[in-house]
C-alpha cells in the first residue's frame, strides 16, 4: 500500500491512497485545473481512481471533489450528514453519491475503508483508517478534541497522517479576530501541536513507520514546532516526522 498528498491546509486537502489494483482519493478541496496539475505531478491519472471519499463538506475538503467526479466518472463516497450539508450548499451530488455508514467499514477494490466519528464544526464529520488487509494508514485532520474512539480507530497503524493546525501560543497573540481564535481552539475546532502530540502519545505505535504532520496553519504555525512535538513522543529527531505542506502535499510513501 502506498500514499501521497496532493496538498494539505485550509486552502485544500486531498490524498491519494492505493493497494493492489485499487487507488482512491480521499479528500478534494482543489479546484479542477489544479486537481488535474498536482495529479500530474505524482503521475496518477484521475480516470484511473476507483473512487473519492469525503471527510466533510467544509471547503478545504469537498468543494473540488464532484467538479472531479462528474469529469472522469468517479463514484463518491460520503456521509449522510455530509452529502445534506452539501445539499444545502447548493452541491448536488447527483448519480456519483454513495452513502456510507460514520461506523461501518466498507471495501473499495482492494482497499478496506474504516470510517470513525470525529468532533468538528461539520454535520457529520468522519476520518478514515485504510487498509490493504496488511498494512494500516490512518488519517486524522479537522478535529477539535481527542476522544477515546479516535485512539482506539488510530492505535496499531503503520502510517499515520496527523493535524498539527497551530500552535496555541501563536493562534492566541495572532491577529485573528477573537470569535475565529476561539472557533480554532475549541472543541469542534482543530487539533494544535500540543493536543496532537498527546493523541499520538495516547496510540499503540509498534507498528508506526511514518508519521506525517497535516493541515498546519500557514499563519499559525511553523513545521519545525509542529515536527518538534510529534517527536518529542516519538522520541526520534524532529527530521524523521514529515510535513505536508500546502503546495506540494507530499510524494509516494510506502506504508
Ligand atoms: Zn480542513
Ligand atoms: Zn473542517
Amino acid at each position: 500500500m502506498r500514499f501521497a498528498s496532493l496538498g494539505s491546509g485550509s486552502e485544500g486537502n486531498a490524498l491519494i491512497v492505493e493497494a493492489g489494483a485499487t487507488r482512491i482519493m480521499l479528500d478534494c478541496g482543489f479546484a479542477l485545473r489544479e486537481t488535474l496539475a498536482r495529479l500530474a505531478r505524482i503521475g496518477v491519472d484521475p480516470a484511473g481512481l476507483a473512487g473519492i471519499i469525503i471527510t466533510h463538506e467544509h471547503g478545504d475538503h469537498a468543494d473540488g471533489v464532484f467538479p472531479l467526479a462528474r469529469r472522469f466518472g468517479i463514484p463518491v463516497w460520503a456521509t449522510h450528514g455530509t452529502l445534506a450539508a452539501l445539499s444545502e450548499l447548493g452541491i448536488e451530488a447527483g448519480a456519483q453519491a454513495n452513502l456510507i455508514d460514520s461506523h461501518a467499514p466498507f471495501s473499495l477494490g482492494d482497499l478496506e475503508v474504516r470510517p470513525f466519528t470525529v468532533p468538528h464544526d461539520a454535520r457529520e464529520p468522519v476520518q478514515y483508517v485504510l487498509s490493504d488487509g496488511n498494512r494500516r494508514l490512518g488519517v486524522l485532520t479537522d478535529t477539535g478534541s481527542s476522544t477515546a474512539h479516535i485512539e482506539a480507530s488510530l492505535s496499531g497503524c503503520d502510517a499515520l497522517v496527523l493535524e498539527c493546525n497551530h500552535d496555541l501560543e501563536m493562534l492566541m497573540n495572532g491577529d485573528y479576530p477573537p470569535p475565529l481564535k476561539a472557533r480554532i481552539a475549541g472543541r469542534f475546532g482543530h487539533l494544535d501541536n500540543g493536543a496532537s502530540a498527546a493523541i499520538l502519545a495516547a496510540l499503540d505505535r509498534r507498528r508506526l513507520k511514518h508519521v506525517i504532520a497535516a493541515h498546519l496553519s500557514q499563519t499559525n504555525n511553523t513545521p519545525e514546532l509542529a515536527r518538534t512535538a510529534l517527536a518529542t513522543v516519538l522520541g526520534c529527531a524532529p527530521e524523521w516526522v514529515s510535513v505536508a505542506s500546502q503546495d506540494e502535499g507530499f510524494g509516494w510513501r510506502e506504508a
